[in-house]
């Protein structure tokens, strides 16, 4: 069975690049009947960001695509959190001592760090000189007697294995003569990232480990570990950077790119999901709109190139409309849209709604249907452009005459304009007919009328077409804003 895994480090809140990898073994998972599982990587105890892991779980749900097992949900694999798994650390340090691939290593921080900063000042890379390797078992019992708990090092030796990368192709990455045997439990019973990720991918039957390009080099590592414990290694596909437009990293230091801003901001998840799968590659083609299942079902594997994903960010608010749009043509999710659209016209304007038949969910939704060509995000509809659609403006007399003396006669006509079949009143309609009711009225220029008009029933000198407002507001809210200025 396919059982894939997502296992960031909850050293921050999720992004767009930890929402694309999520996103891909999700979809993998769906595609082939698997398992999608989230596992929390929190062994570097020094690096935990405060709400991380709650963020990153929480935001998954948000996207729309939930782990089928996590910390919060629990399964038969758990836990997932990797500081509550330390006993399977420990027993496979264990395994890796007893058959000689791993040792205890007492060197002190003082002298690695000296080792560190020699390397650096020849200008080469630091990397353990091994010296605890070649200890006899007399030193390591004698050493043990002072230092009981030493950090147990992986013995690095061999040819690293080649291993066919089902993104990347063949692979094999020269880690023995590279690095120096790495750290695999450190003294205070904590893994790092190697033996762990080994250990939970084995413990947990992960199938495929889809992850983010920067482990590639890893893997030889990894596979050398599978080795030593005698354990089938899964099969590997790295996924290509999510980057910026331009090719730079994708800043994290912007906020931008963080869900929670998308999701704060009006931004819905299938606009997301479709913006970061249609930079990449997966698909046989790129094209805008798809939703989850579409993805699930056109997702192949085979078709993951090498090639960065570059995220041009600015087309994020197209990719909202068309997915606002497909909402709104869907009579239950439109139902959720006027609900959010209320909230949030409540939360702009609350103390400023004189009159809560605004918040009429027919009134709402009429809104919705009638604006939804023209706006990104629902967000949109509560911008100062919009206000005039939830709140009375206060206009005073003097402001309406300074426009025209002749505001009485203007507003009249207007009414006339307004009344029996000016109820069905179309914006075209009504621009013809102000069109004519200004021709007749000798010495009055038609933009003046509209002006007036304007700011009878916006209160603003700029806004949306007068036709458009009128549409919008509907008669008889039309007729009330207009009557108010009549003396
Ligand atoms: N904890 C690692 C990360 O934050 C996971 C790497 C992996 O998927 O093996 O990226």
């Amino acid at each position: 069975a396919v059982r894939v895994r997502f296992a960031p480090s909850p050293t921050g809140f999720l992004h767009l690049g930890g929402l694309r990898t999520a996103l891909y073994n999700y979809i993998f998972a769906k595609k082939h009947q698997g398992s999608f599982i989230l596992r929390l990587e929190d062994t570097d105890q020094t690096r935990l960001v405060p709400g991380a892991a709650e963020n990153i779980e929480d935001m998954l749900e948000w996207a729309g695509v939930p782990p089928d097992e996590s910390p919060r949900r629990g399964g038969p694999a758990g836990p997932y959190l990797q500081s509550q798994r330390l006993a399977l650390y420990a027993q496979a340090a264990e395994a890796l001592l007893k058959s000689g691939a791993a040792y205890p290593c007492f060197c002190s921080p003082q002298r690695l760090e000296l080792l560190k900063k020699e390397a650096l000042r020849n200008r080469q890379t630091p990397r353990y000189d091994n010296r605890c390797r070649s200890l006899s078992q007399a030193q390591v019992a004698q050493k043990l007697a002072t230092d009981p708990k030493p950090a147990i090092r992986f013995r690095l030796e061999g040819e690293a294995p080649a291993f066919q990368d089902l993104v990347y192709g063949w692979n094999r990455h020269e880690v023995a003569s590279v690095e120096g045997d790495p750290v695999i439990l450190k003294s205070d019973g904590f893994p790092t990232y190697h033996l762990a990720s080994v250990v939970d991918d084995h413990h947990m039957g992960i199938s495929h480990v889809l992850r983010g390009s920067e482990w590639l080099v890893s893997t030889s590592k990894h596979l050398l570990l599978y080795q030593a414990l005698g354990w089938q290694p899964p099969q590997f596909a790295h996924l290509p950077l999510l980057l910026n437009r331009d090719g730079s990293k994708l800043s994290k230091r912007q906020g931008d790119i963080f869900l929670e801003h998308f999701a704060a901001t009006g931004f819905l998840p299938d606009a997301l999901l479709d913006i970061i799968t249609n930079c990449g590659s997966g698909f046989a083609e790129n094209q805008m709109g798809r939703t989850l299942p579409e993805l699930i079902t056109q997702f192949d594997l085979s078709r993951v190139t090498c090639h960065s994903a570059l995220l041009d960010l600015e087309k994020l608010p197209e990719f909202n409309r068309l997915h606002l749009r497909r909402l709104v043509g869907d009579e239950t999710q439109r139902c959720q849209l006027v609900g959010q659209l209320q909230a949030l016209v409540e939360e702009a304007f609350g103390s400023q709604l004189q009159d809560r038949e605004v918040l009429d969910p027919a009134y709402v939704e009429r809104i919705i249907l009638l604006r939804q060509g023209h706006i990104c995000r629902l967000q949109d509809l509560v911008s100062p452009a919009y206000s005039y659609l939830w709140t009375r403006p206060a206009v005073g007399r003097a402001q309406l005459g300074a426009i025209s003396e002749k505001v009485d006669i203007i507003a009249k006509r207007v009414l006339g304009l307004l009344e029996g079949p000016g109820t069905h009143l179309t914006q075209d309609v009504l621009n013809r007919e102000l069109r004519k009711l200004s021709d007749g009225l000798e010495g009055i220029k038609h933009s003046n009328v509209m002006k007036l008009l304007r700011v009878a029933l916006s209160g603003q000198q700029q806004g949306p077409p007068v036709a458009e407002m009128m549409v919008s507001l509907g008669p008889k809210e039309v007729r009330e804003r207009i009557q108010k200025v009549l003396c």
